[in-house]
């Protein structure tokens, strides 16, 4: 549970963000932020901004925690399917040793097959779960094999594999009605072990009326034993696994005299208690204490946590994220809170409808040091954890957001045309540019942290009497207000933003993707559904015809083009303001009627004319639909003596070349 963007919502929510900022190429200095491009991916860098604001201390704990977290990337592969290690290597042999023509049609179908397997952690597509299908021949990879100085045993095996559509077709099945675990390719359950027979074992093993549950079946492999009866083997030092344990438990030990405090020296202990000795109830007792640690700045998680590939929803994939809390963006959400009283008494909304006492909710924005695991090279850019829900209520959970993630995301967008197709002039990208960046990420924090926050229903009001519509319009509400706040001299004389016409930015992007981006997210004839883009589509629609008398905004024809123009940035906030007070009075008031027309008038429908010219300026475009990272290098300075006086943050490696290293430098599971 919780990984709060799946890699489809991402790729949906970078092409809204793409619609965000257009940057010439050298305001993103030197860094290329693209590393790669291949079939259905495109590869980015990302930066590690402030690495170097961290104490040595906390640098060579980062330094022992991302090892930690580059030794686990074998045991995600064994877990995805069985034969993944074993493809790898016999791939990678072949790619290396190649002496043939690296431009035939037989070897580049090769070489992207490799890439996508390396970005997959294995030969099912990351988000689809279907094997893969080669675009080169049967006998190209056999008479390859056969040049190889010596033929790795059950080479044939394992072309059989790549080539046979029957076998291990779906890396996680979930369709109703089959067994999950036997259609299924992952390799959380041994052979011949059926859905019923491990449901049966884990009813016998709960005890309803446990209200601290451990989670059961999290860090083990389910197989018959001898007699045929279901057992577990634990992931553990000595045990399954034990090979790629071992050197993360090391590195976690080299990690320990470094920890900020006693509190996260614990946390790092209990982790290594759990993974010497297996046991669930340690697993807990660690995650209490991760969830309870808000001080220290440099955090980590490394473990089997989230268990999507798993059918029956039980198995974590193992993955590590290393990071540290960057505290100028945390900021922010810290500054919005302690004013939250001040945004509630001054905003448009009739007073009866105000909070008397509001309070602020504060997140932590994080920067990423190291993606690895199932977080790599696909990776989230928010977490959410820990994931059992007794510990959440009882001990708090952690909410995050990875801004230099969505920072390389929104830079790597800059050269891919969408904003030299659809933004009106060079002014205006050239004013998304400079600030569409910031207002993203403080509309974001207003919405989150005061929107949703703000305003009280009148005594007796029934809280759902909004029905159907009632998300749309709360979202719609919290959208609002961070709008109008947006434009406010309150957030230059708080210090979170430099310049009063920086709002303009997230205005034009609002408008141009609520009335026309966004719809190249709908399939053609269909109407808009999904709650935020409703009330993206609501705002910008109802804001575009109360302006029209005034001319607030127009939309322009060009070459058969449509085009966003905004004449009255001023008059545009004004019109937000009175939705957002007619928006709280119908949740105020329950006023169901009122928020269902609105709705209907503004927010469901689309012109099929503007939806077909949406959909086919975007295909033009060629955006990849999915995107992922290499990760940075780290390594140790160290003076004469042995010390370490340092830790030096490398960027420039190539996709193809970090794959290679990592399989030669952290395979601990070579068989
Ligand atoms: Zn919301």
């Amino acid at each position: 549970m919780n990984k709060s963007i799946t890699a489809l919502a991402m790729a949906a929510t970078i092409m809204a963000a793409s619609c965000s900022k257009q940057a010439p190429a050298e305001s993103a200095g030197d860094f290329d932020y693209t590393a790669d491009r291949f079939a259905d991916i495109e590869v980015l860098r990302y930066k590690v901004p402030d690495f170097d604001s961290l104490s040595l201390n906390q640098k060579i704990l980062v330094y022992y925690l991302q090892e930690a977290a580059l030794w686990g990337r074998d045991i995600l592969w064994d877990q995805n399917y069985k034969d993944n290690l074993a493809i790898r290597d016999l791939l990678e042999r072949i790619y290396a040793s190649y002496d043939g023509d690296r431009e035939s049609a037989d070897f580049k179908a090769f070489e992207t097959y490799l890439k996508q397997v390396w970005f997959a952690n294995g030969i099912h597509h990351h988000y689809s779960n279907d094997k893969f299908v080669p675009a080169f021949s049967r006998a190209f990879l056999e008479e390859r094999i056969a040049a190889l100085p010596e033929a790795p045993a059950g080479a044939s095996e394992l072309v059989e594999v790549i080539f046979n559509p029957e076998i291990a077709p779906k890396k996680v099945n979930q369709a109703e009605g089959a067994d999950l675990i036997t259609t299924s390719a992952v390799n959380m359950y041994g052979p011949g072990v059926t859905q019923k027979e491990v449901e049966d074992y884990f009813a016998a093993l709960k005890d309803p009326k446990d209200a601290t549950p451990v989670s059961y079946g999290l860090n083990t492999r389910i197989v018959k034993d001898e007699n045929g009866k279901i057992k577990e083997i634990p992931y553990k030092l000595g045990g399954l696994y034990g090979e790629a344990i071992a050197p993360i438990v090391e590195n976690l030990r080299k990690a320990v005299p470094y920890a900020e405090n006693d509190a996260q020296k614990a946390i790092i202990e209990s982790l290594i208690d759990f993974y010497t000795s297996g046991d669930l109830k340690t697993f807990d007792e660690y995650s209490i204490k991760w969830a309870e640690d808000t001080a220290s700045q440099v955090d980590f998680i490394n473990g089997f946590i989230e268990s999507y590939n798993d059918p029956l929803g039980m198995t974590g994939s193992w993955e590590s994220i290393v990071n540290f809390k960057n505290i100028p963006a945390s900021h922010r959400t810290e500054v919005l809170s302690a004013n939250a009283q001040w945004f509630e008494d001054n905003s448009p909304v009739d007073s009866r409808f105000k909070k008397e006492k509001v309070k602020g909710v504060s997140a932590k924005v994080i920067t990423a040091a190291i993606l690895a695991g199932d977080a790599y090279p696909a990776t989230p850019i928010g977490i959410n954890l820990p994931n059992a829900n007794w510990i959440r209520a009882a001990h708090g959970s952690k909410s995050v957001t990875l801004e230099n993630i969505t920072q390389a995301y929104d830079e790597a967008a800059h050269g891919n045309g969408f904003n030299e197709e659809f933004v009106i002039d060079e002014e205006t990208s050239k004013l998304l540019d400079d600030y569409l960046f910031i207002t993203d990420n403080l509309h974001t924090d207003l919405h989150e942290c005061l929107g949703h926050g703000s305003g009280k229903l009148l005594p007796g009001v029934d809280p759902d009497a909004l029905k159907a519509h009632g998300s749309t319009l709360e979202e719609t509400r919290a959208d609002l207000f961070a709008l109008y706040y947006l434009a406010d001299p309150k957030l230059i004389e708080i210090g979170l933003l430099d310049n009063p016409d920086a709002y303009k930015a997230e205005y034009y992007k609002y408008i141009l993707n609520g009335m026309m981006t966004q719809l190249m997210r709908i399939e053609p004839g269909k109407d808009v559904e999904e709650a935020h883009m409703r009330n993206r589509k609501l705002i910008a629609e109802w804001a575009y015809e109360h302006g029209k008398d005034a001319n607030v905004i127009e939309m322009v024809k060009r070459d058969g083009k449509t085009f966003i123009k905004i004449n009255d940035y001023e008059a545009l906030r004004g019109l937000f303001g009175q939705l957002l007070a007619e928006i709280q009075r119908i949740r105020s008031t329950g006023d169901y009627a009122a928020g269902r027309d609105l709705v209907e008038k503004y927010a469901v429908k689309v012109d099929p004319e503007l939806h077909k010219e949406v959909l086919d300026r975007y295909a033009r475009l060629d955006i990849a639909p999915y995107k992922g990272f290499v990760n940075p290098s780290y390594e140790l300075v160290k003076d004469k003596d042995g010390n370490i006086t340092d830790v030096k943050v490398n960027y420039g490696e190539e996709y193809t070349a970090q794959m290679q290293r990592y399989s030669k430098d952290y395979h601990p599971l070579k068989k």
